[in-house]
């Protein structure tokens, strides 16, 4: 995106928005008085540091962090950074720098130069700056830099006789060249790569390092060539214009399609901008005892303890992250540089101690100094998180709640996912291998670019990103891929950063697979493969197969045991499970389930020989009938009861009671139906005219849920007789059945007494008819899933020894959204932001929430210890299990898999009240103390 700038028609000259804006303002001073601008720049140096960590929403990240690190003592090169609140400024004046801003930077520029020891523009020793940008949340790659600022036709000059390297400084000035007319003036890249080709050739060589200086001097001529012919000007000899000029292009570039996407897909929202970090050049180009590189204090794969990164030698930054050279382990450095490498163990310890979190750095050695360019708390995989948090507890850096913060809960389902079957490994060889950039295993066809893998997942196939390496452009493809692949760059290139990010299985740099993306087509160990081939890639060992291979689903490690243990000892809200077969049951009491939330019974009637009776009940002609063909139902029933109530034992199973429209279980098809009036011994047109009798305008508004019920009450005496059935066998074995009667879709009191009489009265029935003397205790209950039940929940109450919340529907019925058709329209919700995220996914605490908090307060209003739930699909979101704790739900329940999820987040939960609760009373003894101060 090109900034706001005004060109006059004198050669070279560029004039930024402001600088013309200070003219007029010049004028008018005599009448006006402007306020004082606000500040907007913040300088970091040796001698002062104006900012700190705690200013990441000001200063973005990377500010922040400059300044801190330089507080502490580390090697940063000086500079300044301007405010995200500057960028909201640009973009809300007409993407115009600031009044007042380019007076900050020259003063920002003046403590640059006192800094460095070198003058901006000069001709003998000039300074470079860099100008990048940095928001409040990472964004790799994502928006523009623009580097070696402040090279001209002359100090280049001059910048040769400093560094002794001609090549060097020529180098520099043409990626100046190129960078600014690309990034800043949209000249396209791809008319530089032409000139520099025509270079190449001249001169016979094929790698840019092997062109001569001389061929370096005449690029930088073409360049500017190229410039002109691009923009109709010359290439700003003025330093200072520069400098405007691309601090608009990075403000610009945080509404670049990528970045907005990324911020989009990341759920980053409510960022002023991006902040610019206008900084000191340091090169690691500059030869052999110079270099770059990224690190982590800790592997971020793995969170094993150990100093983990790679570097490059003769390099600059930019070729680490967009994987162009491959780079080497820092375990290798000690042969390059040995004072280099025991430098960057100290930084490692000195960042670990001072951040207490692990820190994922870049750094260059110019000359053999190094130099730090920036850290951030490094991004990992759940594994790490959860092994990094356990060890630094044990190493007494942070506290247990602290670590329980570390880990992102919903990241947890990282740790849960499925990895290849280890014998099916074993039996096939792995064609390629390249490094493990992000765990999982995925299976999928080949897409050779971005868009056919965005389309080819819209059309409902599984596709793996192959490419040779990945770049902002890519992340829409990247996210519809089930696993990338790339044959170049390293575990921090972008498409190992990105991956590792979203949890998304990625195998990078594997350099034996020969890509073509133009023909589709990809080389590997001599044979080609194509989009329609499968291939299977391991993201933890960077093994790539030919053919499909078995997924097996994942365990929980002794470090995650430990979290859980520690969350568990610390949450308030319990963690069911939604669960309707013994075999779920048993894999999320595993995963720590402490009981059935949800147990749906409508799945259980869908086998051969259950669905033939159901059939039956809903074709009888008569109440005779259709009790009858219910009652061959129930021994089905009983026997699936028993089987959850035993593995479940000591723990509550709440079981709903059938809830979707009677169509549902009658075949939509002619020849199924014609099928089903065989079997049954009826007419086809009998068939036809119940199908046509059920059939409903809106079903899910319908003849569903408790209304059943209402209409052919011994749908519920039978599942009510199956449940108390199961448990009294339980109980005869001795099997501590815990079962607990729910009833849906309930709006109205009358419906809930109704149904509960009739409900209890089935257990004391059927307790009388199997003579069982024990005690039965089994709660009859309502889900609370239509506004009007949670408007009404005090009157609800008073009929329902529980409530539990069907947010599912309550979000359907709240929004008038349908849940099954939302995707026509959430997209373009989405990307409005006339909705923050699916409200189906984490709950819409402003609208839904406050019906579900409303009910709360009427529901104990009249029955103080009312056990409160949820077990729509909200109770395994994070953000939607620290509304339920706020809000003093007993419980959450969630599928199985996200039991952990769940347990986690809500200790999460009360760690944040603990947090909030302490601030208020600081601020409280505050407000006291002053309050005592001023009596005095
Ligand atoms: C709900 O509506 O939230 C719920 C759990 O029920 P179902 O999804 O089965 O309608
Ligand atoms: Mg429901």
């Amino acid at each position: 995106m090109t900034p706001a700038i005004q060109r006059d028609n004198t050669e070279g000259s560029i004039v930024t928005a402001t600088a013309t804006r200070r003219t007029t303002k010049k004028k008018n001073q005599k009448s006006t008085r402007k306020p004082r601008a606000p500040k907007m720049v913040y300088v970091f140096g040796p001698d002062k540091s104006e900012g700190n960590a705690s200013m990441k929403e000001l200063l973005g990240g990377k500010g922040a962090n400059l300044a801190e690190m330089t507080s502490i003592g580390l090697p940063v090169p000086p500079g300044f950074t301007i405010t995200t609140e500057t960028c909201a400024a640009f973009h809300t004046h007409g993407e115009r720098l600031p009044d007042g801003l380019v007076d900050q930077v020259e003063k920002g520029i003046r403590f640059t130069e006192k800094a460095s020891g070198k003058k901006f523009g000069d001709l003998k020793n000039p300074l470079l700056v860099s100008v990048r940008s940095g928001a409040a949340a990472s964004m790799p790659g994502m928006m523009d830099t623009v580097l070696n600022l402040g090279l001209n036709d002359q100090s280049v000059q001059g910048l040769a006789q400093a560094m002794g390297n001609e090549r060097f400084a020529y180098d520099a000035y043409r990626r100046l060249i190129n960078m600014f007319g690309d990034v800043v003036m949209g000249v396209p890249h791809h008319d530089f790569e032409v000139a520099f080709d025509k270079i190449k050739k001249k001169y016979n060589v094929e790698n840019d390092t092997d062109v001569p200086t001389k061929g370096i001097i005449e690029l930088c001529e073409a360049y500017k060539k190229v410039y002109k012919k691009g923009t109709k000007k010359s290439f700003p000899q003025d330093p200072r214009v520069q400098l405007h000029a691309s601090i608009g292009a990075v403000f610009g570039s945080w509404n670049k399609h990528t970045a907005v996407t990324y911020r989009r897909k990341e759920g980053i929202a409510g960022l002023l901008g991006t902040a610019v970090n206008v900084q000191t050049m340091v090169f690691g180009n500059m030869g052999d005892d110079s270099g770059t590189g990224v690190a982590f204090t800790r592997n971020p794969s793995t969170g094993k303890n150990e100093f983990y990164g790679e570097f490059l030698v003769n390099a600059q930054g930019e070729d680490v992250v967009a994987g162009i050279r491959t780079p080497r382990p820092v375990a290798e450095m000690p042969k390059w540089s040995k004072p280099i490498h025991t430098h960057l163990l100290k930084i490692r310890r000195v960042l670990e101690k001072h951040y207490k979190d692990m820190q994922d750095f870049e750094f260059t050695i110019e000359t053999g100094t190094l130099y730090m360019l920036q850290t951030r708390n490094g991004k990992r995989t759940a594994q790490a998180a959860v092994k990094i948090a356990v060890d630094m507890v044990k190493e007494r850096l942070i506290t247990r709640d602290s670590a329980l913060t570390r880990i992102p809960a919903g990241d947890l389902t990282q740790i849960l996912l499925p990895h290849f079957d280890i014998a099916t490994k074993k039996k096939n060889k792995a064609i390629a291998k390249g490094l493990p950039a992000s765990p999982g295993a995925a299976v999928g066809n080949l897409a050779f670019t971005a868009k056919d893998a965005a389309q080819r997942n819209e059309d409902g196939e599984s596709v793996i990103l192959i490419r040779r390496e990945t770049s902002p452009e890519d992340v829409e493809g990247m996210h519809a891929s089930v696993g990338i692949l790339t044959s170049t760059g390293g575990m921090t290139s972008h498409a190992a950063v990105v991956a590792r990010g979203w949890g998304k299985c990625c195998v990078a740099g594997a350099s034996d697979v020969i890509i073509d993306a133009k023909k589709q087509k990809a080389t590997i160990d001599g044979k080609t493969y194509g989009p329609a081939d499968t291939i299977s890639i391991d993201g933890a060992t960077g093994e790539v197969f030919g053919c499909e291979l078995k997924t097996k689903s994942a365990s929980i490690s002794e470090d995650l045991k430990t979290i859980l243990k520690w969350s568990d000892s610390g949450r308030r809200l319990g963690v069911r499970t939604n669960a309707d077969s013994p075999e779920d049951a048993k894999r999320a009491r595993e995963f720590g389930a402490e009981g059935i939330g949800l147990c749906r019974t409508e799945h259980m009637f869908f086998d051969p020989e259950r669905i033939k009776w159901m059939r039956r009940m809903i074709m009888a002609e008569n109440n005779a009938e259709r009790r009858s063909a219910l009652f061959k139902l129930l021994p089905f029933q009983r026997k699936d009861f028993q089987g959850i109530l035993a593995a479940m034992k000591g723990l509550p199973v709440t079981v709903r009671l059938l809830d979707p429209p009677l169509h549902e279980f009658l075949p939509h098809e002619r020849e199924q139906q014609m099928e089903m009036a065989k079997d049954m011994g009826i007419t086809f047109a009998q068939v036809q005219q119940r199908v046509e009798l059920l059939h409903e305008a809106n079903p899910m508004l319908g003849h569903r849920g408790c209304r059943l019920s209402i209409t052919y009450p011994d749908i519920l005496r039978m599942q009510v007789t199956a449940i108390t059935e199961a448990t009294i066998a339980c109980k005869k074995k001795k099997i501590d059945a815990r079962p607990e009667v729910m009833i849906p879709l309930v709006g109205t009191k009358k419906e809930l007494s109704m149904l509960r009489d009739l409900a209890i009265a089935t257990i004391a029935e059927t307790k009388k008819a199997k003579k069982y003397k024990g005690k039965l205790d089994i709660p009859v209950g309502t889900m609370i899933e239509i506004p009007r039940a949670a408007i009404t929940a005090d009157e609800i109450a008073g009929e329902a020894d529980f409530f539990s919340f069907g947010t599912n529907d309550l979000t359907q019925l709240t929004y008038g959204y349908s849940r099954d058709d939302i995707n026509s329209f959430l997209p373009d919700y989405i990307d409005q932001e006339i909705l923050p995220i699916d409200p189906f996914q984490s709950i819409d605490s402003t609208g839904v929430g406050a019906l579900v908090e409303m009910a709360c307060i009427k529901g104990r209003s009249v029955k103080a210890d009312l056990k409160l739930g949820i077990c729509g699909e909200h109770g395994g979101d994070p953000a939607s299990v620290h509304f339920c704790h706020d809000v003093g739900l007993d419980y959450v329940s969630c599928s199985p898999f996200r039991v952990p999820v769940a347990r986690l987040a809500a200790a999460q939960a009360v760690v944040m009240e603990n947090e909030r609760n302490n601030s208020v009373k600081k601020t409280k003894k505050k407000s006291k103390r002053k309050k005592k101060a001023t009596r005095k």
